[in-house]
């Protein structure tokens, strides 16, 4: 599965968005302190393929640490579609998708997805993690 155009939403329906996902890239997992508890699962993708469909007044943002990652989540359901940010390595504006919430892949093909699993805990991005089941 290379480049394929998904939709996704939030858990009540207040975020809507369609974006284009290279899976060639595969998933990730992190353990720094904020995907550990949210146990978030993610597809990076250039913001400039990532479109807002509906919900920007349902969004509210959260940042910690250095605050260079914001998290956006719906003020309704709590659930956060996307978190976004910008880096060099990672080819300059990024959304960070929750491939939880992509509404059109079925079990099957979410199974399938590569995942890397990352040491964001300790900035490590490149290193998986001594431990990783529990991510
Ligand atoms: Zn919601």
């Amino acid at each position: 599965m290379s480049t394929r155009d998904h939709l996704g939403s939030c858990h009540c329906g207040a975020v809507r968005f369609a974006c284009a996902i290279d899976w060639s890239r595969g998933t990730s997992r992190c353990n720094c302190s904020v995907c550990a508890k949210s146990r978030f699962w993610k597809a990076v993708t250039p913001s400039a393929v990532f479109r807002l469909l509906s919900g920007e007044e349902a969004l509210a943002q959260y940042r910690f640490g250095r605050g260079e990652i914001v998290h956006h989540f719906c003020r309704h359901c709590g659930v956060k579609p996307f978190g976004t940010g910008a880096h060099p390595a990672l080819g300059g504006p990024f959304h960070a998708v929750n491939v939880a919430c992509l509404d059109d892949l079925d079990p099957e093909a979410l199974a399938a997805l590569p995942v890397t699993f990352e040491d964001g805990r300790h900035d490590r991005w490149d290193v998986a993690p001594g431990v990783t089941r529990h991510l």
